[in-house]
Order: C-alpha cells, then structure tokens, then sequence
C-alpha cells in the first residue's frame, strides 16, 4: 500500500475523551471513529489489525477441530424464554420488537441459539464431539462503555460451544480449548494468564478467564510470578491427544493466578513471598464448562454408546476479538506510539523515501516494494512529500514492527536501512540483503 493512496486519517492531537494510552493510540492512528457511546467504526488501518487478530483465531480453532458457523444477531426472545435467561440477563441485554410486536434482541452470547441449533440436528454420540463456534458481533448494554474498544457496547467476539456425551469427553474440551487459546494469544504476542474465575450469569461450574497484565486494566490480578516464565513455543500439540492437552492446562493453572472475585488469600500466601505479584489485567477470553444448564432446560440429549438418551454436555468459550485491539496496545506501546507484534501488525514493513521525487531513492523504492509484495509481504510505502521527521512519527505511531529507510546518500553507497521499532536499533544493509532480513523474520510468524 502507498501511503498517499491510503486512508489513514491521523490525528495530532491527543484526542480528550481517550483516558487510556490505547483509546488514544487507536484514535491518533486513524483505527477507529466512535458512531455512539461504546459503538464504533473501524477505519481501514484498525479493520485491517482486527482480521488479522481473527484470521489468528479462525486457525487455531481449525487446528482444534472446532468448526465456524455464523448466527444471526438478532435473536427472537423466545428460546431465552426457554432457556430462562430473557428475564435473568437484565439490562444489558438490548430488546426491540418487530412490526408485528414479537420480541427480538440484539445477542449478547448465543447458548440458547446453538443448543437449537444442536438439538435439531444431532440425536447420537456418534456425532459428538463436536464444538462449533462463529465470531460475529454482541452487543450489551454496557452502564459505562469505557476505555474506546475495550469495554464498547458493541463489540466482535468469538464464540464457541462444545457438545460432548459426558463429563471426561467435556473436561478434555475444556482443555483443548484452554491450549487452543494459550495458543492464540501466544502467536498475537500476548501473554494472557488462565486465571480461576467466577461464572457469573453464564452459570457455570468450571472456568478460566485469561487475563492480560497491564496498569490499566479493569480487573486487580494475584498470581505468582513463576506463570510468566510458561511458553507454547513451538511445542508440537496435538488436539486429540486428551493427555497432552490435560497436562499443558495443568501447567498453566497450577501456579496461584486469581482476580479479586476468587482471590483466596491464605492459599495465597503459600507462595513464596519472592514470587507474589499483586498487579491489573485486561479480560481477553473465558472458558467454562457447565455441564447440562442448557441442555436441560431446552431439551439437547443424545443416545450415549448404551442406548441410553442422556442431555449433552456443553461448555461455552469466548474470545474479545476487538478488545484483544486495546489489550494488545496497552501491553505494547512507548511514548511515540504504538509498536504491533510481527503476528497482527497491519503492514509488514514501512518503506521511508527520505526523498521522494529523486530519481535514486525513488527507484530503490519502488524496487523494494515490488519486491516486498512479490514475496507475499505487505509493505507500508510512505511516499508522501513530507519531511523525514513527520515520515518517522507516522511510522512510530501506527507501531509497524520494521522499517526500511531509503535516503540520498546511502542509495549512493548502495545501502538502505534497517530499523526495528521495539528497539530503535538501526542497520546499514544492501537493499536485497534487508529484504532478505524482513523475509526471514516473518517467515517463522
Ligand atoms: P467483562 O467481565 O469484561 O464484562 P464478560 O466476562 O462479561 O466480560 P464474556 O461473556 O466472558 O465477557 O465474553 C467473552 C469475552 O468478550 C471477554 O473475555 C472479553 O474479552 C470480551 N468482552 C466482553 N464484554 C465486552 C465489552 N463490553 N467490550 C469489548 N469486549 C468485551
Ligand atoms: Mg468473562
């Protein structure tokens, strides 16, 4: 993309009403535009981001064996009169009526929707197990939308729903979800730490928030310090493997990570003092199991290996798609802006023409570019007729990880350079052999 065909309408400014560091970045670098109180528009820059964060979940999810559906937002009240919850989820559920007066609302979650969906189609264990999940946009009725994308009132989150003949067929869901999500964070350059959690209106018996650590966060975090050192890695995982999977969520919930709501303070203390973290976070998922809530109410069972006909087992999992925007920003930013892990950065590479209108540095970044894209890599090319010092505060503010800089005097000697924004430090390399820098390092992403 060139710059001077982009939209991409930055702000100089620091906007008033952004009270967080990643409310104001999303504003200064053209992300997002409120339409309403916590409801937005995503500009190309910020949509751009967003699909990545997606596309990271959609294969994570493949690789789990959970399969993407797609359900309406607007619901009819009457399965959440089934289910109980169109009286129980109070005023953050958005309610409206059709022209022929039938109650409708805008979802919030879909339990009740994809129990329907399930009971209708599946009657035998043979079918199961089976986890279907969408990520579409919820809307609730925030009392305080805050803080821009991070608590809106509309919001994109994935959503999954597992369905399993028994209790042991749902737990090993439950983990592979927990590594499945571990996983994803992992590749969106987050740590995000399982902490035990209260089920809240879901109504559940087991579940995991992941938390991300940051001073702003909404939620007072407890956890021991030996949970930031665990990694995925390149770990070779295998889904169906029920060992596996237990003994990596075994690993992560070991260690004592609670937010206030279950914090235990005597188990607590049982940590060695060294080790004991008081800190913030950011939600960005919650898993929970909570066997036939559902199911018993709205009638989901299957014919189990005995004949016998017994409700399925269901848990429901959940991703902020858009907050993860904020939580990523929050935990990745410095006083010029914003600096995107290599996983989800809009553009792979920003190409700086200190000069434009020269023949040289002109050909040298053209030449890049096209080689840029011709091996799969999206460049971000500045070619705007601007001074370095307002070409290099763009790049710092919108965060692209690397940044190529092409300037009269080194086109002569035959070099460009090579800068990582996380860093600051800067390289003098031939044209191909930096190119051959940027291939390389998203070739393990
Ligand atoms: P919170 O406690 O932050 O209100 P929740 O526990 O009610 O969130 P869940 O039902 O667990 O939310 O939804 C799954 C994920 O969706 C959350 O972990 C969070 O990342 C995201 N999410 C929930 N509410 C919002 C919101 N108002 N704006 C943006 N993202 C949200
Ligand atoms: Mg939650």
């Amino acid at each position: 993309m060139r710059l001077t065909r982009y939209f991409l309408p930055v702000l100089k400014e620091n906007p008033a009403e952004a009270k967080i560091v990643s409310h104001r970045l999303m504003l200064r670098a053209g992300m997002i535009k409120q339409a309403s109180a916590g409801i937005y528009s995503w500009l190309p820059m910020g949509l751009k981001v967003m699909q990545r964060i997606e596309r990271i979940v959609h294969e994570e999810q493949a690789r789990a064996g959970h399969l993407p559906v797609l359900m309406p937002t607007l619901q009819s009240a009457d399965l959440w009169r089934e289910s109980g919850r169109y009286d129980d989820y109070g005023e953050e559920m958005l309610r409206m009526q059709d022209r022929h007066g039938r109650d409708m609302l805008y979802t919030p979650t879909a339990e009740e929707l994809i129990t329907d969906i399930f009971r209708a189609h599946v009657s035998s264990y043979k079918d199961l197990p089976l986890t279907l999940y969408q990520i579409q946009w919820k809307f609730r009725d925030e009392i305080r939308p805050r803080f821009g994308v991070m608590r809106g009132r509309e919001f994109y989150m994935k959503d999954g729903y597992n369905f399993d003949v028994d209790y042991e067929h749902a737990l090993h869901a439950y983990n592979r979800h927990m590594v499945s999500y571990l996983r994803s964070y992992e590749r969106m350059g987050l740590q995000a730490i399982p902490m035990r959690a209260d089920s809240g209106p879901i109504g559940g018996e087991d579940t995991h928030e992941f938390l991300v650590l940051a001073e702003t966060g909404e939620s007072e975090v407890f956890y021991d310090s030996a949970i930031t050192g665990l990694t995925l890695g390149d770990r070779d995982i295998d889904y169906t493997n029920w060992d596996q999977c237990a003994l990596i969520a075994r690993e992560w919930t070991e260690p004592y990570a609670r937010t206030d709501e279950t914090h235990d303070e005597a188990l607590f203390n049982q940590v060695p003092e060294a080790r004991r973290k008081v800190s913030r976070g950011i939600e960005v998922g919650q898993i929970f199991y909570f066997g036939t809530k559902y199911s018993d109410a709205m009638g989901a069972s299957v014919v189990n290996d005995k004949g016998e006909q017994v409700p399925v087992h269901m848990g429901s999992h959940g991703i902020g798609v858009s907050r993860l925007l904020g939580a990523i920003i929050e935990a990745s930013h410095d006083d010029n802006g914003i600096v995107w892990p290599e996983g989800v950065t809009p553009f792979h590479c920003g190409i700086v023409n200190l000069r434009q209108g020269d023949a040289g540095t002109d050909r040298v970044c053209e030449d890049l570019y096209a080689a840029m894209t011709a091996a799969g890599l999206e460049p971000l090319y500045d070619d705007r007729e601007e001074r370095a010092g307002a070409k290099f505060a763009t790049m710092d503010l919108i965060g692209l990880p690397w940044r190529i800089t092409v300037g009269p005097r080194g086109v002569k000697n035959g070099v460009v350079e090579l800068t990582c924004r996380r860093t600051g430090e800067s390289e003098e390399l031939k044209p191909e052999m930096a190119l051959a820098r940027v291939k390389e390092i998203y070739s393990s992403v």
